[in-house]
């Protein structure tokens, strides 16, 4: 198990399509593991492959609150085969775009398909946040983020602030 960096706006990595996992096996579960370590350290609720830079159609959950027993879920190669025509607004947020939020509307209930940690297939009806957290998650692994489903003057104003942060960040340098 470990942390691994995240990748963070503008960085184009975010804007892949990931590929299907074709074999759940221990690597994967590994793999799975460390995206869990990685979203308790920042800390978030979500997060998929490709925000560690991996391209995978992969993503974990956590939806206990403080206080509360941790209940990881591993959701791979998720499809979303309904979504409701009625919706709601969340205020969301990136561990890619940091300390930045949102008011998204999204359908208020899907239902996904996928392959739990052991590759067995299941299916899920959700609602409230784990609908709107997995709609956000899946977005990612089809290079989508958040900042799409918001007005083009605020998408305009964080791309604009975090390529400027981006660029005032001092280059690391191997000293040795
Ligand atoms: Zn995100």
């Amino acid at each position: 198990m470990s942390i691994k960096p995240l990748i963070i706006l503008p960085d184009p990595i975010l804007r892949q399509v990931s590929k299907p996992v074709e074999r759940v096996d221990a690597q994967l579960r590994k793999f799975a593991g460390d995206m869990l370590d990685t979203m308790y350290d920042a800390p978030g609720i979500g997060l998929a492959a490709i925000q560690v830079g991996e391209p995978l159609r992969m993503l974990v959950i956590d939806l206990a609150k403080e206080g509360e027993e941790p209940a990881p879920q591993v959701f791979i190669n998720p499809e979303v085969l309904a979504s409701s025509d009625e919706r709601s607004v969340y205020e969301e947020g990136c561990l890619s775009i940091p300390d930045y939020y949102a008011e998204v509307e999204r359908p208020a209930s899907v239902r996904v398909k996928y392959l739990d940690r052991d590759g067995k297939q299941q299916e899920v009806a959700a609602e409230g946040l784990l609908a709107t957290c997995l709609q956000h998650e899946i977005d990612h692994l089809n290079g989508v983020l958040f900042i799409d489903h918001i007005s083009k003057l605020k998408r305009d104003m964080v791309m604009k602030k975090f390529k400027k942060l981006a660029k005032d960040k001092p280059p690391t340098r191997m000293v040795g």
